[in-house]
């Protein structure tokens, strides 16, 4: 059996795995398996177009990130479930949302905005989503790198906004999220927005970085 404690606080799970995204990447070394009995860190809901491992990003032991994936970060009630699962169950005090620098998903966002290219069958979804962030972050998408940042913080303010759960784990201080994208080798990370207690500011639900 694992003596470790379970990791309980947002900002002591958020200060962990910056600290292993800041380490070099020689010292990050490989990731080793954790204890089978050790509680989850954090569930990282990530864009599935990137070959980047979430523990590899962060520098944690291989399962102690709960993943979740989709393209584009399309929220359905899968990934609404999974994450729920994570806080409600196993006690997950930290989601990260993880975009990418290069992502095929923003680009094609990109495209339809600027040269109104929409993709056909579900991967409209994907588009029609980084569109809304888009709208709603009232940002700028001149750069792939202005339209990955509004997604990715806007996925983070929706997850809040569409489950109960997650906002009330939140609002008690057991929960916060931390929206974030990594270089195109994992080696660094961007914060682009967290919500809840993780904030540098005193009692700031959202703070956009
Ligand atoms: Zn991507």
């Amino acid at each position: 059996m694992s003596t470790t404690s379970p990791i309980t606080d947002p900002l002591v799970a958020w200060q962990r795995l910056r600290a292993g995204a800041e380490r070099p990447p020689a010292a990050r070394g490989r990731p080793a398996a954790g204890p089978l009995d050790e509680q989850p860190v954090a569930a990282v809901f990530r864009c599935a177009d990137t070959c980047l491992a979430n523990e590899a990003v962060f520098g944690q032991a291989v399962g102690s990130l709960i993943d979740v994936s989709t393209w584009g970060h399309v929220v359905d009630t899968g990934v609404l479930a999974t994450l729920e699962y994570a806080v409600e169950s196993l006690r997950v005090p930290l989601i990260v949302v993880l975009g990418h620098q290069d992502c095929p998903a923003m680009r094609a966002a990109m495209r339809a905005w600027t040269d109104t290219v929409i993709p056909d069958g579900a991967a409209r979804t994907v588009v029609e989503n980084a569109i809304g962030s888009i709208v709603r972050r009232g940002a700028g998408a001149a750069s792939l790198a202005e339209v990955t940042s509004a997604h990715i913080a806007d996925t983070g303010v929706g997850l809040l906004e569409r489950s109960p759960v997650i906002a009330q784990q939140v609002d008690a201080g057991r929960l916060a999220i931390v929206c974030v994208t990594t270089d195109s080798t994992g080696d660094s990370i961007a914060v682009h927005a967290t919500i809840g207690a993780v904030g540098e500011v005193d009692g700031a639900l959202l703070e956009c970085v």
